[in-house]
């Protein structure tokens, strides 16, 4: 698979009356055609930041981003555009309330100027009927819909004008348990839908929560405090960490069926502020294993197993923890 999205050395920093905001801090990374790349870390690790610049609507402070080869400049942003498109976490506020679904699912092709209006309005009905609503619901306005039709809606207009990369921002996070598998299942399904039309529809799957991660992704990428610190094959990174964070996450969610046991400790402290990063390693103020080389030198991220990537200097090993 070739890489649809190159993001290289990218930060992401906010002037604020306190001081420089480093939200997102020299982060390379791929997400290939087709793929499900979840990318997981506490609140205020810049995940959504990351989600965001990728989808471009926060511009990086530095650094370089693609799309299938092409610098997102203005002008590789202008072809890209279509191509990239966003779910939020609230399905709710990201629909205008004054709008029927109809409206709200072809407004991407509108604002793209791609087709005519009824052309608009078939392209609507058939995304409706995509994701599994009513043909009725095309008339009616959000209100009328239950938490997880109306990410089904949002789902529909991200998918409107056929994207290639879909950034998913916590997509479930505001949806009731008992609705979140039907519309993981929901997302899935459109993936391997556009694979079988040799089509490809690749997923930024931005979450908290591990056991989602565990049953929708392809490769996971961690951040904290703005930093990738490992970056995996699913099934890699739950069998086997090699970052002591990310097997202190592991660790914290006991529901998880691991091939191994974890380490035993959650995650002792604090977040420190994205104000003042730490020097070296930035997750050295709560890693049991920090020793003084953490402190002071920044840990490259460096190959561990294949395709498997870790920013540590004493990353762990296979069946140390
Ligand atoms: Fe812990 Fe040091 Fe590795 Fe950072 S570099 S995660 S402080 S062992």
């Amino acid at each position: 698979m070739s890489a649809l999205v190159e993001l290289q050395d990218v930060s992401v920093h906010f002037p604020t009356q306190s001081g420089v905001v480093r939200a997102v801090q020299h982060v390379s990374l791929e997400i290939a055609e087709g793929e499900t790349l979840a990318l997981v870390g506490e609140s205020g690790s810049g995940k959504s930041t990351l989600g965001f610049t990728m989808a471009g609507l926060q511009k990086p402070s530095s650094g370089q981003l693609a799309f299938d080869g092409r610098a997102l400049d203005e002008a590789g942003w202008k072809a890209a555009r279509r191509q990239i498109q966003i779910v939020f976490q609230d399905p709710f506020g990201a629909l205008d309330p004054r709008m029927p679904v109809s409206d709200i699912v072809a407004e991407p092709l509108l604002i793209q100027r791609i087709g005519d209006a009824a052309q608009r309005r078939a392209r609507a009905a058939e995304l409706v009927a995509q994701v599994g609503l009513p043909r009725d619901a095309l008339n009616r306005y959000p209100h009328e819909f239950s938490g997880g039709q109306r990410q089904r809606i949002a789902i529909a207009r991200a998918l409107a004008p056929s994207p290639r990369l879909i950034v998913a921002d916590e997509p479930l996070s505001a949806l009731d348990v008992s609705i979140q598998s039907q519309v993981l299942n929901l997302m899935q399904d459109l993936q391997e839908a556009a694979a079988a039309r040799g089509e490809s529809l690749a997923y930024l799957f931005i979450s908290h929560d591990l056991a989602v991660v565990n049953h929708l992704a392809s490769r996971v990428a961690v951040l904290y405090l703005g930093r990738l610190v490992e970056v995996a094959p699913r099934a890699d990174l739950f069998a086997g960490p090699a970052h002591p964070y990310t097997a202190a996450l592991l660790a914290a969610v006991p529901r998880i069926g691991r091939s191994r046991a974890l380490p035993a400790q959650a995650i002792s402290g604090e977040m420190p502020s994205p104000l003042h990063p730490p020097p070296g390693c930035v997750f050295h103020t709560r890693c049991p294993r920090a020793e003084a080389r953490c402190r002071t030198e920044v840990p490259a991220l460096a190959a561990v197993g294949e395709g498997h990537l870790a920013a540590c200097h004493f990353p762990l090993t296979g069946g140390e923890a």
